[in-house]
């Protein structure tokens, strides 16, 4: 029966593995999405994910995650949220148990209370650490903005249903309240069982411009692959704002596949995923920029 999963960066890599494990006994795909994503989210050495993010501006740490059901394209998504942990579980549940997309803030905070997840510290010693040099940094005039690692998962069951999600703490030192790409639909993910899904990371400022997911999602809707569909879509996001303004963020993707086939594209250096199918161990891929 064939089954895959596909997630941005090496620290995804024992998430994947495990996700797997959870497709190949007959789980769900959303469920492999949302296990990758918590790996990540709990990893206290991640500094981009969940605990232990780097915090905003204010110190504080915001959190942003989505998760999609390519079945029915029902979607849940969390913006802004602080104070918990597994914002990938919340917006499971906005998916699953509410007639909304995506809550943010305050708002979504409180959903989070009513069903019973649990408000906990996300600041790390090291994030605080962090946070104090880049303030300096900032003070001392060097502004600019970095992508800074978002998991994002794609992941096919062994009955045929996709899903995708993100989960990430954002840009560092980001304004309040500042969303990226990655919990909107079509920029940051996108999945529909009867083609693939694409996850996204890097600056989620330039991300959003192209609506690299869905375009991506799009081209292997038209017959690419996912290795071609990943690097047309970034390519594609790349050059149309490189055109204009001579610069672009850093731009990457994961897309899989509804036959199990998957691959990534980057515009730099750097960019690895990890993946595993019932054809392939859970592995690491460096992904060449187009
Ligand atoms: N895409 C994320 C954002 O813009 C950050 C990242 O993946 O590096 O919030």
């Amino acid at each position: 029966m064939t089954w895959s999963v596909i997630a941005t960066w090496k620290f995804s890599l024992t998430g994947v593995a495990e996700a797997g494990k959870l497709v190949a006994c007959g789980r769900k795909s959303l469920d492999a999405v949302e296990q990758v994503a918590r790996y990540v989210e709990d990893d206290p050495s991640v500094d981009t994910v969940g605990y232990g993010g780097i915090p905003n501006v204010a110190g504080e740490v915001e959190l942003d995650a989505a998760i999609m059901n390519g079945e029915d394209l029902s979607i849940g998504a969390v913006m802004g949220v602080k104070g918990y942990r597994n914002p990938i579980s919340i917006a499971r549940k906005v998916l699953e148990d509410t007639p909304h997309n995506i809550l943010v803030g305050q708002g979504a905070e409180d959903f989070a209370a009513r069903k019973g997840f649990e408000k906990t510290m996300l600041l790390s010693e090291k994030s605080i650490e962090t946070w104090f040099k880049m303030m300096n940094e900032l003070k001392a005039g060097n502004k600019h903005i970095e992508g800074h690692d978002t998991v994002g998962v794609v992941a096919l069951d062994t009955f045929g249903r996709m899903a995708s999600g993100t989960s990430t703490s954002g840009i560092s030192m980001k304004y309040r309240g500042r969303v990226g790409d990655s919990p909107l639909v079509g920029s940051g993910f996108y999945v529909d069982d009867y083609v693939g899904g694409a996850a996204a990371t890097g600056v989620g400022e330039d991300i959003m411009k192209g609506c690299t997911c869905f375009y991506a999602v799009e081209l292997m809707r038209e017959g690419c692959n996912p290795r071609e569909a990943a690097e047309l879509a970034v390519m594609r996001t790349h050059k149309r704002i490189f055109e204009k303004t001579g610069k672009v963020g850093n731009i990457a993707i994961v897309c899989a596949d509804n036959k199990g086939n998957f691959g990534g594209a980057a515009n730099h250096e750097g960019f690895e995923y990890a993946a595993a199918s019932d054809k392939c161990l859970p592995k690491i891929y460096v992904v060449e920029p187009v």
